[in-house]
C-alpha cells in the first residue's frame, strides 16, 4: 500500500462509524468488452447491508456522526424507488432508530414493491409526496424533520443519496480499498467508471484519486456517467463533494483543485429512471454474459455509457477497466424496472 493510501486508511479510522457493510465488496472479472479491453467489476452490489448497493459506505459514515450526536431518528428522502432510503431504513433496523423516508410520487403503497417493499419490511414509515422534483422532496424532509424535532424526537435529516462530504467519506475509502485489490492482481486499470446521481459516489473516489494523484501514485482514470438529467452541475458537486469529504478527514483538499473531472451525460436518455434501450441492452448483455443484474435507473445506463466509451477506442486493449457495480436490483421488482421480455426472450 502507498504512503498515500495508508493516510487516507489512517485519516478514516479516526472518524466515527458504524459497521454497516460487509467490506472489501469483491473485484471481480468479467468477459471482455467488445472493444477487447478486460473488464473488472467492483462488486458494491454485494455490499450487504439490507440487500445491498452503494449508499453502504456512505451511512457507515452518515449514521456513525448521528450515532455520535445521540440520534434516535432518521428521516431521508429519494425518489419513489429509492435504492437509498430502503438501505437508510435497513440502518436504521440494524441501529434501533426510527426510519422516516420521503419519497417521490409513487403508485398505491397498498401493495408495495421493490425497494417500498423492502423499506417497509425494514420497519421504516413511508411518507408520499406527489413531486417528482428534488427540491419538493428535500422541503418536505425538512418539514417533516422539524415536526418530529417538535415531537421530542432527536432527528438526523439525511439529505437525497446521502450525498454530504461525510457520506463520500465512504467513497474515499472505497478508492483506496480499490487501488489495494489492483495491487495485490498486479495490475493498475486504465479507467474506473460509475453511474453518478447525487455525485457523493462520484465526489468520493475523485478525493481518494486526486490525493492519491497528488502523491504521485499511479491512478486510473475515472469517469462518472450521469444518470439524473437536470444536473448540470453534477461535475461541480462532484468536485465540491471531493473537496468537502477530504477537509472532513482532516486531510488537504488542495489537490482537488487542479483534478480533471469527467461526468459523461449521454447515457441518460429522456430523464432521471426514464428507460432507454442501450440501458435494456446493457441488462441484458451484462446478464447473459456474466449473471450481473444491472438495473434501468443507475447500472444500466453507466454500462450503456461504459460501452459507448468502449465504441469510442476509449479503452487500452491490454489493461483492464474497472466498472463499479452501485447496486440497485431491488428496483427491477417494481412494476416497469425490467426491461420488456419481448425484447430478449
Ligand atoms: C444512489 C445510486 C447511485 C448513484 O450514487 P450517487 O452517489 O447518488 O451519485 C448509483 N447506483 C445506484 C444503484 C444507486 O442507488
Amino acid at each position: 500500500m502507498s504512503a498515500a493510501a495508508g493516510a487516507i486508511r489512517a485519516a478514516l479510522a479516526t472518524q466515527p462509524r458504524v459497521d454497516l457493510a460487509t467490506l472489501p465488496t469483491p473485484l471481480e472479472e468479467g468477459p471482455r468488452l467488445p472493444g477487447g479491453a478486460r473488464l473488472l467489476v467492483k462488486r458494491d452490489d454485494l455490499s450487504g447491508l439490507g440487500m445491498g448497493g452503494n449508499k453502504a459506505r456512505k451511512l457507515e459514515f452518515l449514521c456513525g456522526a448521528a450515532a455520535a450526536r445521540g440520534v434516535d431518528t432518521v428521516v431521508t428522502v429519494g425518489a419513489a424507488q429509492s435504492n437509498h432510503a430502503r438501505m437508510t431504513a435497513a440502518a436504521c433496523a440494524r441501529l434501533g432508530w426510527e426510519a422516516h423516508l420521503v419519497l417521490g410520487r409513487s403508485p398505491s403503497l397498498e401493495s408495495p414493491a421493490g425497494n417500498q417493499l423492502l423499506s417497509r419490511l425494514f420497519g421504516a414509515r413511508l411518507h408520499v409526496v406527489d413531486t417528482e422534483d428534488w427540491g419538493e422532496l428535500q422541503h418536505a424532509a425538512e418539514d417533516l424533520s422539524a415536526k418530529l424535532t417538535n415531537a421530542g424526537r432527536r432527528v438526523e435529516l439525511i439529505p437525497m443519496g446521502g450525498s454530504t462530504p461525510v457520506g463520500a467519506l465512504g467513497f474515499l475509502g472505497a478508492w483506496v480499498e480499490l487501488l489495494d485489490q489492483c495491487e495485490r492482481r498486479g495490475e493498475l486499470p486504465s479507467v474506473v467508471i460509475t453511474a453518478s446521481s447525487t455525485a457523493g459516489t462520484h465526489g468520493g473516489l475523485l478525493a481518494g484519486r486526486s490525493f492519491c494523484r497528488a502523491a504521485g501514485v499511479p491512478v486510473p482514470d475515472l469517469v462518472a456517467i450521469g444518470v439524473a438529467k437536470g444536473s448540470p452541475e453534477l461535475a461541480e458537486r462532484a468536485r465540491r463533494l471531493a473537496e468537502g469529504c477530504l477537509c472532513a478527514a482532516g486531510l488537504a483538499p488542495d489537490a482537488v483543485a487542479d483534478e480533471p473531472v469527467e461526468v459523461d451525460e449521454r447515457a441518460v436518455g429522456p430523464g432521471y429512471a426514464v428507460p432507454t434501450e442501450e440501458a435494456d441492452a446493457s441488462i441484458v448483455w451484462a446478464a447473459r454474459r456474466a449473471g450481473w443484474v444491472l438495473d434501468r435507473v443507475y447500472t444500466g445506463k453507466a454500462f450503456a455509457g461504459m460501452l459507448m466509451l468502449d465504441r469510442e477506442g476509449r479503452f487500452p486493449s491490454d489493461r483492464p477497466v474497472v466498472f463499479w457495480h452501485t447496486g440497485g436490483q431491488p428496483a427491477l421488482f417494481a412494476p416497469g424496472g425490467a426491461p420488456d421480455s419481448g425484447g430478449w426472450e
